[in-house]
């Protein structure tokens, strides 16, 4: 999927969420739509690659849909913050991360959730890019409106 497809279903997944934790609304919703950019650190010409220069080696290292798109990026985000006592940090990211991988999933390309110990492949029947994607792109930003709207009082 686009990066800004993840990064509007990021911020849906951090305004759906976020009550559920007692964190910050702000840096809980932001944190999602980062962590929805995330694995696509192994990807050169990915939107997070673009925002972020120095994460530009990692495609060099980390071959596109490989580790990068496994649960196991996630789990060591939601790990290091118990250890490390960020959890507030750790869990929207790891959250948005995880929402990133399962919408791959929805792409003929698909993703291997367990790399490098499956070779299985979870496949949808969505094109990057392709007309479908824009339909759930149009829909999954008007719930984001509405659902800002909500928040403010306006609806
Ligand atoms: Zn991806």
């Amino acid at each position: 999927m686009m990066g800004r497809t993840h990064m509007a279903i990021g911020f849906l997944a951090g305004l759906a969420l976020f009550k559920l934790f007692d964190s910050n609304p702000l840096l809980f919703i932001c944190l999602a739509t980062l962590g929805s950019l995330l694995p696509d650190l192994d990807h050169e010409k990915s939107m997070i690659n673009r925002l972020l220069p120095v994460t530009r080696w990692i495609p060099w290292l980390f071959r596109h849909r490989g580790f990068f798109h496994s649960i196991f990026p996630a789990l060591i985000i939601l790990f290091a913050g118990l250890i490390f006592s960020f959890q507030m940090i750790a869990l929207p990211l790891a959250i948005g991360y995880l929402v990133h991988l399962f919408s791959d999933c929805l792409t003929r390309q698909g993703c291997n959730l367990l790399h490098p110990f499956s070779t299985f492949r979870i496949q949808g029947f969505l094109v990057t890019g392709g007309l479908v994607e824009f339909v759930i792109l149009g829909i999954v930003l008007v719930l984001d409106v509405l659902i800002l709207a909500r928040f403010a009082g306006l609806v």
